[in-house]
């Protein structure tokens, strides 16, 4: 048995089922990953958006074993030093006058939204959300219940009350299902799970506009494409508005769990001490991660490298994958790219895999690409050119077998 027939083994007896896994990865560096058995693969998927600056940068590296010898939990009856330092950081680099509450996770992060326009709302009895069909906000039953996708709540009923759908990018549709009792608008700038869809401009300035009209909030998951994946620290950046409050998790420590809401200055002061908590949320070692993610970026121009190589990526995959077909269409901004394709994306998801490419198929007919922020152009060219012969090679399949 060789070593990573073994993990498989393992893990199908011991680990429930929730998610199909394929190759058992065992070290990463940068923009690569190795399996069991030493093969190499370019990885852009980073951990479905996490890990931002690359596997192991030696910087985050470096950070967590110095605070790991020093001071790794505390809980929050205690301050820390870390804490503060990461929320400045975020909030001089978002919501000026906001504060920020700490936890672990997407969904953690989204159902501290909720929480916090449930609170906002109470005063004058709303307390219903507006989240659009077709988005991604979580596996916890309140953000199941605000994504807009049957696959995930069937089974789990009764599902939470206070939850309305819209259409994305139809702003109509979003003043239609407004209610009442609505207190907030949820919109992720670029739909993730959806299949990589960016909001329109002028729906995100039309959804600020409504909001400001009928006194509600807006807020943004940026839970997948915050962190500098959009070419800008928050995906709402690319729209000149401003959220009311907005969730971060994901690239946030680049691999180190840790969510974030975080909450402009009207919502700043509304959490007081029993409105909300967590155990493990925004430890020293949680924030120094995150801390050091935040000073890559900076230090090494990351963001203006994800514009640039977000716009050469989509720009080559274009060019080159004009031959096929079953190509629809190339989407995305900055490293969060879709190809959308007439079939089922899984057969090409396969195919990269085998060419040593990895990448996450997502909501059916695209191939979603997540490179690290910090991927190099000759990668990019890499990626494309094996995009490009995993391609050819299903297109001498019958269409059949490939869909
Ligand atoms: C992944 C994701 C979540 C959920 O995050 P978890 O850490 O898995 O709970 C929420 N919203 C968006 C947009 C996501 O992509």
């Amino acid at each position: 048995m060789t070593a990573g027939e073994d993990i498989i083994l393992r893990h199908r007896q011991y680990v429930m089922s929730t998610y199909a896994p394929t190759i058992p990865l065992v070290r990463g560096r940068g923009v690569h990953v190795w399996d069991a058995d030493g093969r190499v693969y370019l990885d852009f998927l980073s951990g479905i958006a996490v890990t931002a600056i690359g596997h192991c940068h030696p910087h985050l590296v470096r950070a967590i074993r110095r605070q790991a010898g020093r001071l790794i939990h505390v809980s929050n009856i205690f301050y820390n030093e870390w804490q503060p330092r990461l929320a400045e950081a975020l909030i001089v680099r978002s919501l000026s006058g906001g504060r920020c509450f700490f936890c672990n996770s997407g969904a953690e992060a989204n159902e501290g939204l909720i929480k916090l326009a449930r609170l906002w709302g109470a005063a004058s009895g709303r307390y219903e959300v507006v989240s659009m069909l077709n988005s991604f906000h979580g596996r916890t039953l309140a953000t199941l219940t605000a994504t807009g996708q049957e696959k995930v709540q069937k089974g789990f009923e009764p599902l939470p009350v206070g939850f309305r759908y819209a259409r994305f990018n139809d702003l109509e549709s979003v003043r239609a299902a407004i209610g009442e009792r609505t207190v907030a608008v949820l919109v992720e700038a670029v739909q993730g799970e959806g299949g990589v869809l960016p909001a329109a401009p002028e729906f995100m300035r039309g959804l600020r506009r409504l909001c400001d009209e009928l006194n509600l909030l807006l807020l943004c998951d940026e839970v997948q494409c915050g962190m500098g994946r959009t070419g800008r620290w928050f995906g709402w950046q690319n729209y000149d508005i401003e959220p009311d409050a907005f969730s971060l998790a994901k690239g946030l420590g680049g691999g180190f769990p840790i969510g974030a809401v975080v909450a402009g200055p009207k919502l700043a002061d509304l959490f007081r001490p029993g409105h909300h908590a967590t155990t493990f949320g925004g430890t020293p070692l949680a924030c120094t991660a995150a801390l050091a993610v935040i000073e890559t970026i900076e230090s090494e121009g990351l963001l203006d490298r994800a514009a640039r190589m977000g716009t050469l990526f989509q720009e080559l995959l274009r060019e080159r994958l004009r031959p096929f077909s079953f190509v629809r269409e190339v989407r995305g901004r900055g490293l969060m790219v879709g190809v959308e394709l007439d079939r089922p994306a899984r057969p090409l998801q396969d195919e990269l895999m085998k060419r040593g490419l990895l990448a996450l198929a997502t909501n059916i007919r695209v191939m979603r690409f997540l490179p690290p922020l910090i991927v190099t152009e000759a990668q990019v060219r890499r990626a494309v050119r094996i995009v490009k012969a995993a391609c050819r090679s299903l297109e001498s399949l019958p269409a059949d077998a490939v869909g």
